[in-house]
């Protein structure tokens, strides 16, 4: 079968590989489609780690081929997307109820063989079965939208507040549908590109801010003096300052974009202090896979729109060396 592996940074080639075979607690999969993630672009440039020679992917669905000993729920055909992270299980953040923060967190598609494959091999407590005509590039968002709900569910939205996005990737029209259908009164996303400004208008989104363009009292004030939620959906230091400086008084602020480690953003405590802001982290996708798939499979999310390009696997290198500017969502298709 074909097979996208990581050799190092910089290193990422298709390549020819055996299909693997099924052992105890597991089953094989026959990948229709895996998303290319941030994450791949970070392990192609060797700032995230990887074990070398691992199948890359780690955003994906598929049909069950054929399953191992010990699996009794499962049978060919069935269709499932795959939640890639795995918790030990028996460090304390684990035994805490925080499996997602677990001190030794491993994921398939990083440290086992993931999706950018014609087959891979995936512990079943890792699957998601779902059934209806969901098309198959969608059902690989759920794993992006699970994270996403993650952040949604720390936001913690009533109904009629006012949830400004900062970022219109693919990652931030998601959080602005969430917003939407959390009960937000109002959606605003800021995004200094016109296309995905256009998009997130089309997407439901009701006032759009433009940060090239505009300054940050001009903002606050078309927010009616901020936002009572703003998600971070960028990671870089100067949008996180943003968030803090567009939330409204007593206002929450999500920090879901990934920033470089060495990043750094200036907080004034003061302001937290008297402003009363709630500054929270989001990662990964703590027991929200389910949900996302309801929701894909409900029809109530639109993804559809967010995938811009479906390219085979042997592009996927080619497309980790250099993304493209226009993309949101890429999805190899196997
Ligand atoms: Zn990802
Ligand atoms: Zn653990």
């Amino acid at each position: 079968m074909q097979a996208v592996v990581f050799r190092g940074a910089h290193m990422v080639r298709a390549e020819e590989r055996a299909r693997p075979e099924v052992g105890p607690g597991q089953v094989l999969v026959r990948v229709r489609a895996c998303g290319v993630c941030g994450t791949d672009r970070h392990i192609y440039e060797g700032e995230f780690p990887a074990a070398p020679g691992v199948v890359l992917g780690h955003e994906y669905a598929g049909e069950v081929v054929e399953v191992g000993p010990g699996v009794s729920d499962l049978e060919p055909g069935q269709k499932v997307a795959v939640d890639p992270n795995i918790a030990c299980g028996i460090c304390r953040p684990c035994r805490m109820g925080k499996v997602h923060l677990c001190e030794s967190l491993t994921a398939v598609g990083v440290n086992y063989d993931g999706g950018f494959a014609e087959y891979s091999l995936v512990p079943r407590a890792q699957l998601y079965p779902f059934s209806g005509d969901l098309d198959w590039a969608e059902a690989a968002m759920a794993e992006p939208v699970a994270c996403c709900l993650h952040g949604i569910d720390l936001a913690g939205i009533r109904g009629g507040e006012t949830v400004l996005v900062i970022g219109g990737g693919a990652i931030g029209q998601i959080h602005a549908q969430l917003a939407r259908l959390s009960g937000a009164g109002r959606v605003a996303l800021t995004d200094p590109v016109l296309r995905r400004r256009e998009l997130a208008r089309e997407m439901g989104v009701d006032l759009l801010l433009d940060p090239s363009a505009q300054s940050l009292d001009e903002m606050r004030a078309a927010l009616h003096g901020g936002a009572d939620v703003v998600i971070e959906a960028v990671g870089s230091a100067a949008t996180a300052e943003q968030s803090i400086a567009l939330a409204a008084r007593g206002g929450t602020v999500i920090w879901f974009g990934v920033a470089a480690p060495e990043a750094r953003s200036a907080v004034s405590p003061y302001d937290i202090y008297r402003r009363e802001i709630t500054l929270r982290g989001s990662f990964v996708n703590p027991f929200t896979h389910e949900r996302a798939l309801a929701l894909l499979t409900g029809g109530r999310l639109r993804v559809g729109p967010l995938i811009t390009r479906r390219i085979g696997l042997d592009e996927v290198p080619a497309v980790l060396a250099t993304p493209a500017r226009d993309d949101l969502k890429v999805v190899a298709i196997p």
